[in-house]
């Protein structure tokens, strides 16, 4: 008689030893992986790794674009499902709303908002933005182009260097030619 999974009724292949279909494995090694804290660190380290890489968050952004164009309609209803489950289930739990509302989780999320709009700006820099807008008050545009010489791998700074480089050049031929002019 063929063995079964132990937690659905799909037939086991003769060399299975784990007692689990494949699918059902593979929820129960990401169950066991998610539930241990060290691995979960390794894994939340690794994906700020991959996103810290300039063009990582882009090309994922397209990916899922791309993904979420061609998903088929069976899936998408599944995974609207899954969202009303997790709605009605965790989401709307007093406690899981206390701990939301609660003033260092706001907080927290306050200062995550501002990390990503003011992701092109280094953390050097940020109380020179803050005084450009807040005393000086530039646009948000404004302020940006005013910092961006500042920035290394910006066009604005590329084009400061290379100022700076005519301007030495310049005024090393302007010294060179009054020494010259000077031992006549
Ligand atoms: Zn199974």
């Amino acid at each position: 008689m063929p063995r079964t999974c132990t937690t659905c009724p799909k037939t086991l292949g003769l060399k299975n030893k784990s007692g689990f279909c494949q699918s059902c494995n593979g929820r129960r090694t990401a169950l066991m992986l998610h539930a241990d804290p060290v691995m979960r660190e390794r894994r939340r380290e690794g994906v700020s790794r991959h996103f810290a890489v300039p063009g990582n968050g882009m090309r994922r952004t397209e990916q899922l674009r791309a993904r979420i164009a061609t998903m088929p309609q069976e899936e998408r209803e599944a995974r609207a499902a899954w969202g009303r489950k997790l709605q009605r289930d965790v989401l709307s739990r007093p406690d899981v709303i206390a701990k939301r509302n609660a003033p260092a989780s706001r907080a927290k999320a306050a200062e995550k908002r501002v990390d990503r709009a003011l992701a092109w700006c280094p953390p050097r820099l940020r109380g020179q933005y803050r005084d450009l807008i807040y005393r000086k008050h530039f646009s948000a545009t404004e302020a940006r182009a005013a910092l961006e010489p500042e920035i290394p791998g910006t066009a604005a700074h590329t084009a400061r260097v290379i100022a700076n480089f005519t301007d030495v050049q310049r005024l090393r031929a302007e010294r060179e030619q009054t020494q010259k002019e000077q031992a006549y």
